[in-house]
């Protein structure tokens, strides 16, 4: 992509609205020295270097503020074109004040993300490190943080440009094998081939399986807690949400609406539906609680069976097998009333497995040698013990709720942050090598590899955004903030 030029100069507030220190505007065009000679009135700025100055209306000759100009020659700036940064204070008014006199000078306010897409389009970034830096700002917990950082330094560029790399060297290898027809190479025998696209085909399927964990960091999985009347279902949410929460809550505009809570297990975003949401009509064979769990257990990544030591078993606290039948049996019956929704009202194929956590909560109340037996009884190997009052046990559910969902190693070296897109450019990748693969092994046909090759050279190009489609660009900047 060449440099773009003759474009028109736009300015917006690149810090956050509200109260601060400093409040910094971004202008970034051919008239960017222009706007500092017309608000700053001094002589010329020096690359990267602060002037300090008195910042005044041009027409009205108004003083607004005192503050800083930066300025940064073309192309060594953030967006590749003249860039000026006014560092003035940072109240509401006055910032607004100050970008006023900026657009009076004849500059246009910047759309969402246009700073940014100047820089992709002036080949100063690639669109994975556009997009890092967007979610860079937006991260809700350190490992989304850290992970948008390694895409922001390059990891996901670097490891999409290597098997871009493979997937050439292999076309020109194939193409070259059907175009030399002579040189008679047979691409069966020849397992250079085939063992070079396995080996593209395994980087691909290991970076797809990265970047869905990275992606998770951003979107966060969906958890249902399910249980009868007194579970302890609120209890257990109150104790997930305790611990690294606030980062999440405390931030205003991030919602909670009434039936979803949103914590954090390990810095993963976790939508838990909120038992309050079923609690007016809790017993789920109710119309409006199967319409609530229904949907809630549509879309969940994991589903927590929260069963209680009911009356019953507290009564026969002593006796074994009166309390393993007892629970077993109430387990089975909140199951069945969950497939039951599901097979009742889900006719949806393609709905993913439903993993479910047993989890027996109040253990406080129960025996503890009856416990220890319940422990380790076969029947019970997959269930957790906990009790949400005492806080007994819950970290060990964090755990087995990462496990089971293949999160643990988020925090990991290895991950980056990825999108949705990315993921779906980098799942079509796969299926194309994958038919070529198969096109090669059963019919010998280099050319459907050479093709399919090609094909998921450009799914991958998408990514990095070296063949993106001005709708693409359009859709991926414009969900990015004023400023940025
Ligand atoms: P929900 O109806 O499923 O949301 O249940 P709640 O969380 O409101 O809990 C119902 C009752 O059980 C409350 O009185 C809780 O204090 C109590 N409770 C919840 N968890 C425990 C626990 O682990 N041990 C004990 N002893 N009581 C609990």
């Amino acid at each position: 992509m060449s440099f773009i030029d003759n474009l028109d100069t736009i300015a917006a507030i690149a810090t956050p609205y509200g109260i601060g220190g400093v409040g910094v505007i971004r202008i970034s065009g051919p008239a960017a020295l222009q706007v500092f000679n017309q608000i700053v009135k001094k002589k010329e700025p020096i690359h990267a270097k602060a002037t300090y100055g008195v910042f005044k209306n041009s027409i009205s000759e108004e003083k607004i503020d005192e503050g800083l100009a930066l300025f940064f020659k073309a192309p060594h700036s953030f967006t590749g074109e003249d860039v000026l940064e006014l560092h003035g204070h940072g109240g509401p008014v006055v910032i607004q004040m100050l970008l006023e006199a900026v657009l009076e000078t004849g500059v246009r306010m910047a759309r969402p993300g246009e700073f940014s897409e100047r820089a992709f389009l002036n080949n100063k970034m690639d669109l994975t490190k556009a997009e890092a830096i967007a979610d860079l700002i937006n991260a809700r917990s350190k490992s989304a943080a850290k992970a948008a950082f390694r895409s922001l330094q390059g990891s996901f560029s670097k490891e999409v440009n290597h098997i871009l790399e493979g997937l050439i060297q292999l076309r020109i290898y194939v193409e070259s094998a059907i175009d030399f027809p002579e040189e008679e190479i047979d691409f069966l025998s020849d397992t250079r081939i085939l063992n070079q696209a396995l080996e593209i085909e395994k980087n691909l399927a290991n970076l797809l399986s990265r970047a869905e964990k990275g992606a998770l960091l951003q979107t966060g999985l969906n958890l249902v807690i399910l249980g009868r009347p007194n579970a302890g279902k609120s209890s257990l949410l109150n104790q997930l949400t305790e611990k690294d929460t606030a980062i999440v809550t405390d931030v205003p505009g991030t919602t909670r609406d009434l039936l979803k809570e949103l914590i954090l297990i390990n810095g993963v975003p976790v939508h838990v539906f909120d038992t309050a949401g079923l609690r007016e009509t809790e017993d789920i064979v109710e119309k409006e609680g199967i319409k609530r769990a229904h949907q809630a257990i549509k879309t969940a990544d994991c589903v927590l069976l929260l069963l209680e030591p009911n009356q019953e078993i507290l009564n026969n606290n002593n006796n074994f097998n009166f309390i393993m039948d007892n629970l077993l049996k109430n387990r089975d019956e909140l199951l069945d009333k969950i497939m039951n929704l599901e097979n009742l009202e889900n006719k949806d194929k393609n709905k993913k497995e439903l993993n479910i956590l047993n989890i027996l909560n109040k253990v406080d109340l129960i025996d503890k040698n009856i416990l220890l037996n319940l422990k380790e009884n076969k029947n019970f190997k997959d269930w957790l013990f906990i009790s949400a009052k005492t806080g007994e046990k819950i970290e060990d559910l964090r755990q087995s709720l990462l496990f089971l969902l293949g999160l643990e190693e988020l925090g990991g070296s290895q991950v980056f942050s990825a999108r949705t897109r990315h993921i779906e450019c980098l799942k079509k990748a796969w299926l194309h090598l994958k038919s070529g693969i198969t096109a090669l092994e059963k019919h010998k046909a280099g050319e459907l590899l050479a093709e399919e090759c090609r094909l998921a050279q450009e799914n991958l190009n998408e990514i990095t955004g070296a063949f993106s489609s001005d709708d693409l660009l359009g859709r991926i900047f414009s969900s990015f903030c004023i400023g940025k």
